[in-house]
């Protein structure tokens, strides 16, 4: 049995509470009653990450649960490479704590393992994995677990090292053949699984008509319903994380998972991924097309253009133009869990025709690959797009100092890349962020400063790194220039997000 079989099906993400900002005091009095109502109804496993929500969600939840007696659980998530050492993931485990008011977290989280690589640094001695097993001793958390965006490869051999007693994977109906080797080893070896976007990020829920098929005699044609029902379906998930914006919402989501499955789960499982298989146009991530002599990751590319078929979600802050969004649908799942960038816009495919021979739907690879080089040339999803911006943005400027706004993964991943490309900087890297908690702390061995500090810190430019609040972040920077600091956004107007 499980650690997590103890929990109500239904878990309580906090990434989409109704808040636009930390003044939002409405949307965040909204998001308290939110939680409190997901905990007298039953749910006891709530997923937080300190930035969710305009970076309010440990906040919400310090008010919710000082207003109530209900019993919970709580995650405290260390992401490597904001924190590399032990005594980095205490020092952020102590701040999860403090900023919600809690003795302990129940589960540690090693956040958002993207290969495999990452876990062995995780593991290093004196790494992040070590804090865990001594915070663990000392009765500040419970159970080490982790999140994971790896390839299906990377992630089987993860739970084969028994590292984790829990696990939180990204599985909906649209990634179920390929996470079936995944869930089932779990399974075998009794490792929780928590479940995130099980609407296949927002592409269920802006379909719902194209998955109906989804609906069982039973589901009475709600398609959201049979989707949920369908990721419980399999034995080995535990909780299915519901990111709730109203209490509407999560009542939906709690009438699904309070009463069994109407058809029992085995059947469902075998009928929709059947129905599945049977899509037309419709990549089922079976993988037969792999092994192509060119390493083109033919069945990762089918399967992330599957967003091609529906109508696109605003996401990321974006709500048009349309081909934006299908790029951001398509290009997210590529990086995010394959980790694939191509290194140029070059297609390397030589059309031999091996994939396609082998693709059980009949897809045409070529053409779709073709497709797919020509649309990252367009938005900037190469390598070497990523080398000329940073070229063109820092490169040899005669910069002394140069500002990250804000820290966090993006920032790191310029930092590293800025290495890589051109080895060690001329000039100084400061970082900023608005969130008042971060001011004063280490992150990836670096103070992160509040904007206050700009005008003694004096940066030639500060390079506005995130995508989501890029424009909300320039337009709060502008009184900065008149100290002569360079304002300079990253992402240029068709691009992919650098980091998704
Ligand atoms: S046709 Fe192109 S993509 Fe398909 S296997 Fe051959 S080289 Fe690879
Ligand atoms: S063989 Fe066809 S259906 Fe299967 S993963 Fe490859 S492209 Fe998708």
């Amino acid at each position: 049995m499980s650690i997590l079989q103890k929990h109500f099906p239904l878990g309580l993400g906090t990434s989409r509470f109704p808040i636009s900002g930390p003044n939002d005091t409405e949307g965040i009095e909204k998001s308290i009653k939110i939680v409190r109502k997901a905990l007298d109804m039953g749910i006891t496993y709530v997923d937080v990450g300190f930035n969710y929500s305009a970076g309010m969600a440990p906040i919400v939840l310090k008010e919710a649960f000082q207003q109530t007696s209900t019993p919970f659980t709580v995650t405290a998530k260390v992401m490597y490479g904001q924190d590399r050492t032990a005594d980095e993931a205490r020092k952020r485990v102590e701040l999860y704590l403090k900023t919600m008011g809690l003795e302990k977290a129940q589960y540690f989280t090693c956040w958002t393992i993207w290969n495999y690589e990452i876990f062995q640094n995780i593991m290093k001695k004196g790494g992040i994995y070590e804090g865990a097993l001594k915070l663990k001793e000392e009765g500040l958390i419970d159970h080490i677990c982790c999140s994971l965006h790896a390839p299906p490869a990377d992630i089987l051999k993860i739970i084969d090292s028994n590292a984790f007693e829990a696990i939180t994977v990204s599985y909906s109906m649209l990634s179920a053949a390929n996470l079936k080797p995944i869930l089932d080893a779990a399974y075998a070896k009794d490792i929780g699984v928590t479940v995130m976007n099980p609407l296949g990020g927002g592409v269920i829920a802006q379909n719902k008509d194209y998955f109906s098929f989804a609906c069982g005699d039973k589901d009475e044609g709600n398609t959201i319903h049979a989707a949920l029902r369908f990721v419980k379906a399999h034995p080995a998930v535990d909780v299915v994380l519901g990111g709730v914006k109203s209490e509407k919402e999560l009542m939906d989501s709690i009438s699904v998972f309070s009463k069994p499955d109407p058809e029992p789960p085995a059947e469902r499982l075998e009928r929709v991924m059947h129905s599945v298989a049977e899509l037309k146009g419709f990549c089922t991530g079976c993988k037969y097309c792999e092994g192509c002599p060119k390493n083109i990751p033919t069945a990762a590319i089918m399967q992330a253009r599957n967003a091609l078929l529906f109508e696109p979600a605003a996401t990321y802050n974006r709500t048009e133009p349309e081909e934006l969004l299908y790029h951001i649908q398509m290009f997210r799942p590529l990086l995010h869990d394959e980790g694939w960038l191509p290194e140029t816009a070059e297609n390397p495919c030589v059309k031999c025709g091996k994939c396609e021979r082998q693709c059980t739907q009949k897809l045409g690879i070529i053409d779709a690959v073709a497709d797919t080089y020509r649309r990252a040339e367009q938005t900037y999803f190469t390598k070497e797009a990523h080398k000329e911006r940073l070229r063109d943005l820092l490169y040899q400027k005669g910069y002394k100092k140069v500002g990250l706004y804000p820290n966090g993964g993006f920032s790191n991943l310029i930092i590293r890349l800025y290495q890589e490309f051109f080895g060690t900087p001329e000039f100084e890297w400061l970082q900023f962020n608005s969130d008042p908690k971060t001011w004063g702390q280490m992150a990836d061995e670096r103070i992160v400063h509040g904007p206050k500090e700009i005008p003694e810190l004096q940066p030639d430019m500060i390079l506005i790194c995130t995508y989501k609040y890029d424009q909300d972040i320039l337009d709060s920077l502008r009184e900065y220039e008149q100290y002569g600091v360079k304002l300079e956004k990253l992402h240029r107007k068709e691009e992919m997000p650098w980091v998704f």
